[in-house]
């Protein structure tokens, strides 16, 4: 939480810097209390978190939320002693479901991240909710909502006031949406990014990236629009899997150039294609295991 950038007058983000397993952080101040979202890898950045939220809530109440339960936004949040962490209920099934494979599954990536997995656990959770949830800060109304797309419990948090909206994993600036394991859906993340795009948001902080405007929302979509188109394509033409996961990602890395997460294209194209193939009645192969998005 070294440098803070102020994204409306109320509202800082500590910002990824495109750091692999860093996430963009917010804090949302109110008179009475401030929201902190998302909150890093593991206990020790959950703790340089909560250090930074303490000073800037000054004696005002702490609330955490998490975009979604994957580790680098949500392992963290044990550090939060004095925090209520509020969450939709299907996040926090999905937490308990998988976070102890995730976070075992983290620690093999490298010293880094098991250092900082280091006694990391599973926060409790102090508020669940199903849809919508409002947060009034104190002359700050803030509004959480339910979009499941990239993972089964993803939230939004948008402030209607300076129209600000944190996306978590559903739109990252210049990075492929990751279509992670068979609880992510291409064809929904198409939908939900449509109901981000009514909100008219002004501001998008993205889960990683740079903070930016609602194009982002539009570029995103746009391009799983593409993709699913290409991949029905390929399916009507009865294309070998693997011809059109090789073709697909080449078009897809030529039409992006520039965005990040390309080795996850492969998942995105095999996710799009079982659903062509479930529509058809046929059943495809589960995109392979979780890729740790
Ligand atoms: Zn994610």
């Amino acid at each position: 939480m070294t440098s803070l950038h102020q994204v409306a007058p109320n509202i800082l983000v500590a910002l990824d810097r495109r750091v692999p397993l860093v996430p963009n952080i917010g804090i949302i101040s109110g008179t009475k209390a401030i929201l902190v979202v998302d909150v890093g890898l593991g206990r020790e950045n959950g703790k340089r978190v909560y250090q930074a939220a303490l000073r800037i809530a000054n004696g005002r109440r702490i609330y955490l939320t998490t975009t979604h339960f994957h580790p680098e936004h949500s392992f963290g949040a044990s550090a939060f002693p004095r925090a209520s962490l509020i969450m939709n209920a299907a996040q926090l099934d999905e937490l308990q479901a998988k976070g102890p494979a995730y976070l075992e599954l983290f620690r093999k990536i490298g010293p880094a991240a098991q250092s900082a997995l280091v006694d990391t656990v599973p926060a409790e959770t102090a508020v669940v909710y199903r849809h919508r949830h409002i947060i009034d800060l104190g002359g700050t109304v803030v509004e959480l909502r339910e979009v499941p797309a990239h993972t089964r419990g993803d939230q939004v948090i948008f402030v209607p006031e300076s129209r600000v909206l944190f996306t978590g994993d559903l739109a990252e600036t210049r990075f492929f949406p990751v279509l992670v394991d068979k609880d992510s859906n291409g064809s929904r993340w198409i939908d939900v990014l449509g109901q981000l795009i009514a909100l008219r948001p002004a501001v998008i902080v993205p889960g990683h990236g740079e903070v930016t405007d609602r194009q982002l929302l539009d570029d995103v979509r746009e391009m799983l629009i593409w993709m699913r188109a290409e991949v029905d394509r390929a399916v009507e033409k009865c294309l070998p899997t693997e011809t059109m996961v090789a073709e697909i990602v080449a078009a897809a890395r030529r039409r992006y150039p520039g965005w990040d997460n390309g080795q996850y294209l492969s998942y995105d194209v095999l996710s799009f294609r079982n659903d062509a193939l479930a529509k058809n009645g046929e059943s495809g192969s589960g995109p392979g295991s979780d890729n740790r998005k």
